[in-house]
Order: structure tokens, then C-alpha cells, then sequence
């Protein structure tokens, strides 16, 4: 049984092979604010982040403020959103979260945990996605690719993203656990996959005990 003094040594093992395998892991939405960010991540739920970024390149130029997004005309926006998945919810969900904003927040994105989890919309892996990228706090937004990756690694032994976001904040470093969910997003995307890992090429395949790994 590993000790949990082992398992972060092993973390450390693991963070450090991965930057040489990932060293141009980051965030792939582009964002230069809160708002940004949170619509953002609102935007990229089922959908492929370099469409979002498409997409929101030309509208933040257009919506600067959560009072744009709030007053923009549902169709207009139903039009200018419509290439991403569920666009309809989605326009719903921002322009209700940049209401509660203007309502709540002087128009502004809060900073703690639980203020972001009153927003509509807002999930705990989305607010601790825009803690950990927009301002720049230790958190750990566990998303499909970073709950198998730690699951597969025996990093947790649970299933729900509660959970495991509990068990990486114990074995994670604080200065790490934003590069960390980078790392591991990278990995599940090219190496780790879902339905097939790649075992054989995979830089960490001595640090994981994954009783399925795959052999070729
Ligand atoms: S050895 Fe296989 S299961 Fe383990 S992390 Fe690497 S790709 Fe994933």
C-alpha cells in the first residue's frame, strides 16, 4: 500500500516526465480576463476549444462586459453562437451568469470558490478551472481527461470529481496543481486515450499500475 508521503514523491516523478513529454501543455481557450474565461469555458462544454476560440475572437471584441452579454438580443446571439454545440442552452447560460454578475458582483467575476458557484451555469470544474487560470490560485478543475488519467494512474480510487479533486489536492502541490490538470489534459488527449491508451510510448507507463495498460 503507498504511503501518501509516496504517492507525492510519485507525483513529482510524474509532473516531471510529463513536462518533458507535454512542454507546450497549457489552457487551449484564449482568454484575457475573468469574463472572458467564464464565458469561455461556458462555451467549450462538449464542443472543441480551437471552435470556441473562433468563435470568441471576433464576439470579445464585440461583448466586453458581463452588461453586454446580459443586454445582447437572445437571436442575435443564437446566430452569432450557433456553430457551437447546444448553443441555445449555452446563450442561456451566459447571459443568466452575467446577470447574476451585474446583480451580485458589480458586473465582475468573483474570486473564491463558493461565490463562483452561485453563478448559473457554473460548476465546481469550471470554477476551479477560472481560479486556477484566471486568477492564478491553487485549484484543480477535474474534467473527463484528468479524472481517467489520475484513475488510471492510482492516484484515486474514486469515481466522482468531488472526490478525486480532494485526493489530488492532497497529493498535489499547491505552485503545481494548475500546471498539473494541464499535464494531464495533454496526456489524456494524445497518449492516455479513453478507449485505447497508448501504453507502449507512454513516458510514466513505470509510474502506473493500470492493471488494463494496453501492449501495443
Ligand atoms: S501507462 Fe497507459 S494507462 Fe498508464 S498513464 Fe500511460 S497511457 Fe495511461
Amino acid at each position: 500500500m503507498e504511503s501518501l508521503k509516496q504517492k507525492q514523491a510519485r507525483v513529482t516523478r510524474i509532473m516531471r516526465a510529463l513536462k518533458k513529454a507535454h512542454p507546450d501543455a497549457r489552457l487551449d481557450l484564449d482568454f484575457e480576463s475573468p469574463l472572458e474565461l467564464l464565458i469561455a469555458l461556458i462555451l467549450a462544454a462538449q464542443a472543441r476549444d480551437d471552435v470556441v476560440n473562433a468563435i470568441t475572437a471576433v464576439l470579445f471584441r464585440k461583448y466586453r462586459t458581463a452588461e453586454d452579454w446580459a443586454d445582447a438580443k437572445e437571436e442575435v446571439l443564437h446566430e452569432e453562437l450557433r456553430r457551437i454545440n447546444f448553443y441555445r442552452n449555452k446563450t442561456c447560460s451566459i447571459q443568466k451568469a452575467c446577470r447574476t454578475l451585474l446583480e451580485q458582483f458589480d458586473g465582475e467575476v468573483p474570486d473564491t470558490l463558493d461565490e463562483l458557484l452561485t453563478l448559473p451555469g457554473v460548476g465546481r470544474k469550471t470554477a476551479n478551472v477560472l481560479l486556477g487560470n484566471a486568477f492564478a490560485q491553487p485549484a484543480i478543475g477535474v474534467d473527463t481527461h484528468v479524472g481517467r488519467v489520475s484513475t488510471r494512474l492510482g492516484l484515486t480510487m474514486h469515481d466522482d470529481p468531488d472526490d478525486i479533486e480532494a485526493d489530488l489536492t492532497a497529493i498535489v502541490p499547491e505552485k503545481d496543481r494548475v500546471k498539473f490538470c494541464h499535464l494531464l489534459q495533454y496526456h489524456g488527449r494524445r497518449i492516455c486515450m479513453k478507449r485505447k491508451p497508448a501504453c507502449p510510448k507512454c513516458p510514466i507507463k513505470d509510474m502506473c499500475d493500470y492493471p488494463e495498460k494496453t501492449a501495443m
